[in-house]
């Protein structure tokens, strides 16, 4: 493919396609999916730092997709290829996504024109800083208008610059550490948070590996037991997600990052391998692995499953047709364009999709944003009784059969949950019945070709329920 057609390649074109592609499988009249399908609001900004001696403009965005529930809800990435185009997309796609596992808010997404690695951090700190105030100034952020989390190129630390910017603005707001989630567990974040995603991600493809009948139309055996994952991006979600793969059994075999790529048949050491690039500064060299020259050489590996996490458009036109895995998990945002999905579909690849798959995150953030509502932590007030509970059945029923538990088996029924353990257990049961919904939708209408197509329509039904039980649509 040639380098300008790429540039053109619209994103927000593309999940416009997705969502026309499932609204022709439903009746809905013309002004209520128009309604859904485009952007509310566009906040374009630039603003000056002081960056050294010099004063720099810095070029930045906040789109609000739609708000038939509120707040709207969505990370802000920091990345040089940041524009408008991207943001809508990616604002579009938190609506659906948000949707899909029953979390209750619209769909956002910000984003900053930077390449975070140029700048220390303090400069940082100040464009963190600088970009919450203008969305502060134009009313684009709030505990109960719109609430930013992590994404590509920002993290707890961001995060917790933004909440105390909010918070200096708005003394006293008593709910004001929920205008932002993905903080430190110090600040007001949730236990969970950080590998939410990863494990979201995991939790999907192990569902979707449960279905004897879908695994055998792959050529697949039933669960992940042995099989072969491919993990492009290093980053929060692709090293969470190879650490649950690995855990759950299934073989990481390769993992890429943007400069390059590495193969061990024998399956890698996700943990040796991050800490091998983080002393090195790079994936590559890691003993006894094959280096590939570039990162999208791992994409066309033969694998089970192939797990991009790292950014939009990996999988596209001029590569589709060389992907060999019998899966794809999108645990990023818009790794497979369109045009490829065609493409894949006709060779019987499974694409999980990111509305879908890459949920989790959100999902946490809800739960985060809940406890920064109740002022309270999961757990505190419970765990002891259910604790003291737990010990006098199990004694009791010591007493009744003369037969005493060992010290593990009392340690595992006899305790209460902590506030990651009901994290832990709300993201899987949420994962789950949502996969259950998409795959239901896709035997209710036969003609629906692949699950992406299935998730938006589960997404448009709920979105326009939303709207039809505010009276806006009748
Ligand atoms: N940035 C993440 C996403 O794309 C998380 C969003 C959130 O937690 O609000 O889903």
């Amino acid at each position: 493919m040639a380098s300008h057609e790429h540039e053109e390649h619209s994103f927000f074109g593309d999940v416009m396609k997705y969502f026309e592609n499932a609204a022709a499988h439903l009746d809905y009249p013309k002004g209520l999916l128009d309604q859904i399908k485009y952007c509310n609001s566009v906040y374009r900004m630039r603003f000056p730092v002081r960056v050294g001696e010099e004063l720099e403009v810095i070029e930045a965005y906040r789109v609000e997709h739609s708000h038939h529930r509120m707040p709207t809800k969505g990370g802000i990435r920091y990345a040089m290829n940041v524009n408008q185009d991207e943001v809508m997309a990616l604002a579009a796609l938190m609506t659906y996504k948000c949707a899909i596992v029953d979390v209750p808010f619209g769909g956002a997404k910000g984003g900053v024109k930077i390449d975070p690695k140029k700048y220390t951090v303090d400069q940082l700190e100040r464009i963190t800083r600088r970009y919450t105030t203008e969305l502060i100034k134009k009313n684009f952020i709030g505990p109960g208008l719109d609430v930013p989390a992590p994404d590509y190129g920002t993290g707890e630390r961001e995060m917790s610059w933004i909440m105390d910017t909010y918070t200096t603005f708005f003394p006293g707001q008593i709910d004001g550490i929920g205008c932002v989630t993905g903080k430190p567990v110090t600040q007001g974040g949730i236990a969970g948070r950080r590998e939410a995603t990863g494990l979201g991600v995991y939790f999907g493809v192990r569902e979707a590996c449960s279905f004897a009948d879908d695994m055998e139309r792959l050529g697949m055996t039933v669960g992940l037991e042995g099989k072969t994952v491919v993990v492009q991006g290093l980053g929060n979600v692709g090293y969470h997600a190879a650490k649950f793969f690995h855990e759950g059994g299934a073989k990481v075999v390769a993992l890429a990052e943007y400069e390059g790529a590495i193969y061990s048949a024998d399956g890698l050491d996700y943990e040796a391998v991050f800490q091998h690039r983080k002393a090195t500064g790079s994936i590559l060299n890691f003993p006894g692995a094959t280096n590939l020259a570039k990162s999208s050489d791992a994409l066309e590996l033969a694998c089970d499953i192939l797990i991009p996490a790292a950014l939009e458009n990996q999988i596209h036109e001029g590569n589709a047709a060389n992907i060999k895995a019998k899966i794809i998990g999108e645990a990023a945002n818009g790794p497979v364009t369109a045009e490829a999905e065609v493409i894949l579909n006709k060779k019987g690849i499974m694409v999980i999709p990111d509305i879908y798959l890459n949920a989790g995150g959100v999902t946490v953030s809800y739960f985060e944003w809940l406890k920064n509502l109740s002022h309270v932590r999961f757990g505190r007030l419970g765990k002891r009784f259910d604790e003291t509970l737990n010990n006098n059945i199990i004694s009791a029923v010591e007493e009744m059969t003369g037969k005493s538990l060992n010290d593990k088996q009392r340690q595992l029924i006899g305790r209460g949950a902590d506030e990651v353990d009901f994290v832990h257990s709300g993201l899987e049961e949420t994962m789950i019945e949502a996969y259950r919904q998409i795959r239901a939708v896709k035997k209710e209408i036969p003609s629906i070709p692949d699950y992406r197509t299935a998730a938006f329509v589960v997404a448009i039904r709920k979105i326009a329920k939303a709207y039809e039980s505010l009276g806006v649509f009748p």
